[in-house]
């Protein structure tokens, strides 16, 4: 059915409702997909969408914007609880969380009514149903429409990753989908995964008011970040009542008296009201493709991709979650955008994975782009590293929010004696709206900036960025206020 009022895709006025051929065919209509759609139509192309639920996918519905939207109303939470400070007597907060899940509701159903209306406005077709790729790229949708492509777009995005023994029944054993939609706090909750959306959760349900324990199989949390910043990380956690285990291995659950317990290897247990497993999402290749497509899948699920996110089927392209790359949204635009160049012809360059920015949303905030300082000497990187505490910070001061730090790794500038840097190789962030402030350091790293141009740029004061500006003017062996 296309453009229904639903998925409000336009209906294309030259008659192809029904069907018909397409200069790319889009299945999956997350982020990945619609940014395809959306890339592709800007150039010019004919583009229909085939999305089985509704156009944002994932990001939009049950990811992103509302697990973000609702970090928000913890975030005004602690705003409103610590006004007294600055002599504001605001009383003791109270959450509705009924009230906070209307306002999340709004915000997704404004930007897919956004989203929907852009779609519509560049001419893109919508198709509500389940699509599936046959050989020949021909897409067959559950209604009976077939539809034929030049190009195709497979960005059928993920589902979570369960555990055996935790069947989601939505009180008592939550994955995502469950918690951005929870009616009432837990009083006691286990987070089953110290990763990104892990750490999200278990800061948002502790500041909500939840006595959180979250259970993470490796040494440390947030794997893949710099050791400084997990290490403020848990700190802060530990402060506000977060009981952090790691190293530890799940071997069941059982029905306690009130509520679950989760026993733990070595013969532990936690007993808690609800368990959130955030153990990672698997790609949703499975009834997607038909016999005979030439689309390889690896033993993981995840579809097999070139650096220009073709598949081994002439014209056909899979991006996103669906394949084995960063399970980011934003990854899954830049890789919208090589795929269609390629489609176009046009010279691509593929997404370099290990530059790429990432924003984690829990309190203190962490983003980072670059390598860690532990990766750069594993690789024999001779490095100069610089730490900035935001104590020193005056806007972190007045804030209030001077949880954090800059930490900047930058190669040794060639024939440099001492602490003298040259190119900047990772930055990373913990602390006062860090996935804002990321910007700098992001661009530093990737226009493969050394420390003299970024410290010759002006920062303004009193402001949180002065902190990577003074980080960096501090790596040129002269500084201001940081030593
Ligand atoms: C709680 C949570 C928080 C997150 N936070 C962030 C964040 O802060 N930043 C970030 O960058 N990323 C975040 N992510 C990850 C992000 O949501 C995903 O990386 C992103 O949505 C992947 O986009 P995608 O298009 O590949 O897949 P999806 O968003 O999963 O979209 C796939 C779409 O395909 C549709 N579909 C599936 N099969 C078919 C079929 N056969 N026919 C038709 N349609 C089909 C689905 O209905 C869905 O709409 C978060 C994820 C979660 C779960």
């Amino acid at each position: 059915m296309p453009g229904s009022e639903d998925n409000q895709g336009a209906a294309r006025s030259d008659g192809e409702q029904a069907g018909g051929e397409f200069d790319l065919v889009v299945i999956g209509g997350g982020p990945g997909g619609y940014a395809a759609a959306l890339y592709a139509a800007s150039a010019g192309m004919s583009v229909a969408v085939v999305e089985k639920d509704k156009v944002g996918g994932t990001c939009l519905h049950r990811g992103c914007v509302p697990a973000k939207e609702l970090l928000e109303t913890a975030s005004v939470l602690r705003t409103v609880a610590g006004a007294k400070e600055f002599g504001i007597d605001a009383g003791q907060p109270v959450v509705d969380l009924a009230a906070s899940q209307e306002r999340k509701q709004k915000v997704v159903s404004h930007v897919h009514r956004g989203l929907s209306g852009l779609m519509r406005a560049r001419g893109i077709t919508t198709f509500e149903g389940t699509g599936v790729l046959h050989p020949g790229r021909v897409i067959r949708i559950d209604d009976g429409t077939e539809l034929s492509g030049r190009n195709v777009v497979v960005s059928t995005g993920s589902v979570p990753r369960t555990l055996p023994g935790f069947d989601v029944d939505g009180t008592t054993v939550l994955t995502s989908d469950e918690v951005l939609a929870l009616d009432r706090v837990p009083g006691r909750v286990a987070v089953i995964g110290g990763g990104a959306i892990g750490c999200e959760f278990a800061s948002l349900l502790a500041d909500l008011g939840s006595q959180v324990t979250i259970l993470e199989a490796l040494p440390s949390l947030l794997a893949g970040c710099d050791k400084d910043v997990v290490a403020v990380v848990g700190r802060s956690f530990r402060r506000r009542g977060i009981v952090v285990r790691t190293g530890v291995s799940i071997e069941g659950r059982e029905v306690a008296e009130a509520g679950t317990r989760v026993l733990i290897g070595g013969g532990d247990a936690v007993e808690v009201d609800a368990v959130v497993v955030s153990i990672g999402r698997r790609p949703l290749s499975e009834n997607v493709l038909a016999d005979g497509t030439g689309v390889a899948v690896d033993d993981r699920g995840f579809v097999v991709v070139d650096d220009h996110m073709r598949t081994g089927a002439e014209g056909v392209y899979a991006l996103g979650d669906l394949v084995n790359t960063p399970q980011l949204a934003h990854v899954a635009f830049a890789e919208a955008i090589v795929a269609v160049k390629d489609m176009l012809g046009e010279p691509a360059v593929p997404v370099d994975y290990e530059r790429i920015p990432w924003a984690i949303y829990c309190h203190p905030e962490v983003a980072f782009a670059g390598l860690t300082e532990e990766a750069a000497r594993a690789r024999g990187i001779d490095v100069v590293v610089k730490t900035d505490p935001f104590g020193g910070n005056s806007r972190a001061r007045i804030l209030g929010e001077t949880d954090g730090l800059v930490k900047v790794v930058a190669e040794r500038a060639p024939g440099a004696q001492g602490e003298r840097a040259g190119r900047i190789l990772g930055v990373h962030m913990v602390g006062p709206w860090a996935t804002e402030q990321l910007g700098q350091g992001y661009l530093s790293v990737n226009w493969e900036a050394t420390v003299d141009e970024v410290a010759a740029f002006v920062q303004p004061h009193p402001t949180l960025s002065e902190a990577f500006g003074e980080t960096v003017l501090a790596m040129t062996g002269r500084s201001l206020h940081v030593s």
